[in-house]
């Protein structure tokens, strides 16, 4: 399967990118991703953006470390061969709804609808909702008090 300009922990965190899988990026990122490694292990290192990825190349086992950013974005493909065990990512799935038994409205909504994520902020998809929705509201003195006076100083210049 070949995903197009994402990284390495964005397919991680979709499920995408599970143990057993082989994973091969489109350009030179690090960890030599380019020349196809095999996902031995995944492990979450902080909240749930960065991965502790224990890989093969083929002839030597790895960890990968990387940040997000160090994994660029690029064309990445998947060849998937994941066993049907307790993935970290079924697991995650599981935590996630062990902590929505506790959490309270309207939390618990935004988390399901995907408004937020596991630590409670606002998702990029979340974000762009929810300041949609805010102009909707606040339209009328955003664009007396903003708008306007954007317009103005265009007009001037
Ligand atoms: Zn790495």
């Amino acid at each position: 399967m070949l995903y197009k300009d994402t990284t390495i922990a964005a397919l991680i965190k979709s499920g995408d990118i599970k143990v057993g899988d082989t994973v091969q990026t489109s350009q030179d990122v690090s960890c030599s991703w380019h020349l196809g490694n095999k996902i031995l292990e995944i492990g979450v290192l902080s909240g749930d953006s960065t991965y502790k990825i224990h890989l093969t190349n083929g002839t030597k086992e790895t960890d990968c470390n990387c940040t997000p950013a160090q994994l660029a974005h690029c064309d990445i493909t998947v060849n998937g061969n994941s066993s049907k065990s307790l993935t970290p990512n079924r697991m995650a799935d599981l935590k996630e709804k062990f902590a929505l038994i506790f959490t309270s409205e309207p939390k618990k909504s935004f988390r399901k609808a995907g408004i937020t994520d596991g630590d409670n902020l606002l998702t990029d998809d979340g974000k762009s909702v929810f300041l949609a929705w805010l102009l909707d509201k606040l339209g009328d003195d955003f664009k007396k008090e903003v708008c306007e006076e954007l317009l103005k100083k265009e007009e001037k210049e």
